[in-house]
C-alpha cells in the first residue's frame, strides 16, 4: 500500500529550516514511493495563528517546489473535532474541567513547593453532576480534559527511525483536548486528522517525541489503529545550541530574500540528517528523489551551517544556463539592469557569477554595475587619467583597438601600447582599468573588455579622454 504522509505546520511564524526539512523529507518519501503528500495547516490556535503566516508558509513551500497532493485547513474542520471530543465525553474517557488559569497556577505552585510533579492534579475528574451544574450556572466555560489511564503512564512505542522509545514516567496529568473556547488542542486535532486523512507514517522532529504517547493513548481511546511514528533529530546552530535568530537567516523566506536558490536550500536541507554515503554533496531535486532514503537518516543533532549553504548555492548558481541565471537574478537587479541590452546583461551576469555566492551579492557586486553602464569617474580618477602618460596611453589604445575584442586580445594590445608609449605594461593596464571601470581594482580586465565589446570600450575611452578636457 502506498504511504500517505503529511507536513502539518502551525501558522504562528515563518517556515523555518527545521520545519522545511520535515516537509522535504516527507515530500521526498512520498515522491519516491508513489505515495501521497498532504499539507495540513494547523491553525486552530486562534490567538497565535495568523493568515499572513499561512500565506508565507504556502509561498515558501511553493518556492521550494514541494508540491502537495491534498491541502487541509484545520480551521475548516472545527465541528469534526467537537464531534470526536463529544464521543470521548460520552464514553467517560474525557471530562469537563472548570478550573480557571489562576486556580491551576496556584495549585501548580503548591505541588512544586511540596516537591511533586506540577501536572494537573485531577481536580475535576470526579465532579458530580450538581457541581458541574453549579460551575456552569456561575458562567464558567469548561475545557475538556482527556482522562489519562493510570496504566498508560509508563509508555513505550516503536519509532520507525529510532527503534523502541521508552518513557519511564511521563509528566503529564490529564491533558486538555478542547479549550474553553471550544477549539481543539494540537494533540486532539492532530490525532483526529491523521486518522481521518489515512496517514500511514508520521515523520516529524524530535521535539514532538513527548507528544507521541499522548497521541497513542488517544488512538487507543478512539479504538483506532495508530500510524507509525518516526522522529528526526533536532537542527542546531554552528555553536551547537538550538537554532534561533542569532544564527542568521533561518527562515526559508529570509533565505529567499538573501538570494539563495531553492535548489540549494533543498540540497542543504536534505543533507541535514541524511547522508548518501557516497560523498556526493551537490544534488538536483531529481537526484534527491532518486537517492534519498530514510535508512540513511542520522539521529545525531544536525548543524545548520550557513557557510555550507553558501557553498552549495555557488555550486547551483554555477550550473544555471545564462538565460536561467538572468531569470533568477531579475528580481534582485532592480535599477542596475534598467535599460541594459539583454545580451550585455547575460554576459555581465555570467562574468560576475564566479565571484559571488548569492543573487543579492551578484546584484550588488561593483563589477556588475561597471559592466552594465559607464561609471561616473570620481575626481581623483579624472585627475589620474589627466596626469603623466595616461592620456597618451588611452589614445594609443584607441588607435589600436581592434573591431572585435575577445578575452585573448587584450594582452597583445597592452604590450603594443606599452612599447609605443614607453611605459611598463602595468601602467597601461591601470590606466585602462580606471578609464573603463572608474576603479583601481575589479575583475580581470580582459574579461571586462570581452563583456563590454570593442564599441563600448571605445566609447568609454573617448568619454574618459573628453572628461579630461583635451577636446574641450
Ligand atoms: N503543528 C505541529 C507543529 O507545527 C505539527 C506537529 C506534527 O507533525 O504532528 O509542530
Ligand atoms: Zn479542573
Amino acid at each position: 500500500m502506498a504511504i500517505r504522509v503529511r507536513f502539518a505546520p502551525s501558522p504562528t511564524g515563518e517556515l523555518h529550516v527545521g520545519g522545511a526539512r520535515t516537509a522535504l523529507y516527507n515530500w521526498l518519501w512520498a515522491r519516491q514511493d508513489g505515495g501521497v503528500f498532504i499539507l495540513r495547516i494547523e491553525d486552530t490556535d486562534l490567538a497565535r495563528s495568523e493568515r499572513r503566516f499561512t500565506e508565507g508558509i504556502v509561498d515558501a513551500l511553493r518556492w521550494l517546489e514541494l508540491d502537495w497532493d491534498e491541502l487541509y485547513f484545520q480551521s475548516d474542520r472545527l465541528p469534526l473535532y467537537r464531534r470526536y471530543v463529544e464521543a470521548l465525553l460520552e464514553k467517560g474517557l474525557a471530562y469537563p474541567c472548570f478550573c480557571t488559569p489562576d486556580e491551576l497556577a496556584a495549585r501548580r505552585r503548591d505541588r512544586l513547593a511540596r516537591g511533586q510533579i506540577p501536572e494537573y492534579d485531577g481536580h475535576c475528574r470526579r465532579l458530580t453532576e450538581a457541581e458541574r451544574a453549579r460551575y456552569l450556572a456561575a458562567g464558567r466555560r469548561p475545557a475538556i480534559r482527556f482522562r489519562v489511564p493510570e496504566e498508560a503512564k509508563a509508555t513505550a512505542f516503536s519509532d520507525f527511525l529510532r527503534g523502541e522509545v521508552r518513557f519511564r514516567r511521563l509528566t503529564t496529568g490529564d491533558f486538555v483536548i478542547q479549550k474553553s473556547d471550544g477549539t481543539p488542542t494540537y494533540n486532539l486535532a492532530c490525532v483526529v486528522d491523521d486518522h481521518e486523512m489515512g496517514i500511514t507514517h508520521v515523520l516529524r522532529a524530535e521535539d514532538h517525541l513527548s507528544n507521541t504517547p499522548k497521541q497513542i493513548w488517544l488512538y487507543e481511546a478512539f479504538g483506532w489503529e495508530s500510524p507509525r511514528f518516526g522522529h528526526l533529530s533536532m537542527i542546531l546552530g554552528p555553536d551547537r545550541k538550538k537554532l534561533s535568530k542569532r544564527h542568521g537567516a533561518t527562515s526559508v523566506e529570509a533565505l529567499r530574500a538573501q538570494g539563495f536558490l531553492p535548489e540549494a536550500v533543498v540540497n542543504h536541507l536534505a543533507l541535514l540528517g541524511w547522508s548518501p554515503g557516497t560523498g556526493q554533496e551537490v544534488f538536483t531535486r531529481d537526484e534527491l528523489v532518486g537517492a534519498f532514503s530514510l535508512r540513511q537518516v542520522q539521529l545525531s543533532p544536525q548543524v545548520y551551517d550557513l557557510q555550507k549553504l553558501r557553498w552549495l548555492n555557488r555550486q547551483h548558481l554555477l550550473r544555471l544556463p545564462p538565460e536561467e541565471l538572468l531569470a533568477r537574478a531579475r528580481p534582485f537587479l532592480g535599477g542596475v539592469a534598467a535599460g541594459v541590452a539583454r545580451d550585455r546583461l547575460l554576459a555581465a551576469l555570467d562574468a560576475v557569477r564566479p565571484a559571488i555566492a548569492t543573487l543579492t551579492e551578484l546584484a550588488a557586486h561593483p563589477d556588475l554595475a561597471v559592466l552594465l553602464r559607464p561609471p561616473d569617474l570620481p575626481p581623483e580618477v579624472r585627475a589620474e587619467l589627466a596626469a603623466a602618460a595616461a592620456p597618451r596611453i588611452l589614445e594609443a589604445v584607441l588607435a589600436r583597438l581592434p573591431r572585435s575584442l575577445g578575452r585573448d586580445d587584450l594582452r597583445p594590445l597592452v604590450q603594443a601600447v606599452a612599447d609605443e608609449v614607453g611605459v611598463p605594461r602595468t601602467h597601461v593596464f591601470h590606466a585602462l582599468r580606471l578609464a573603463l571601470t572608474g576603479r583601481p581594482e575589479g575583475m580581470e580586465l580582459a574579461l571586462v573588455c570581452a563583456v563590454l565589446g570593442a564599441d563600448e570600450v571605445r566609447a568609454r575611452l573617448e568619454l574618459a579622454l573628453e572628461g579630461e578636457g583635451r577636446h574641450g
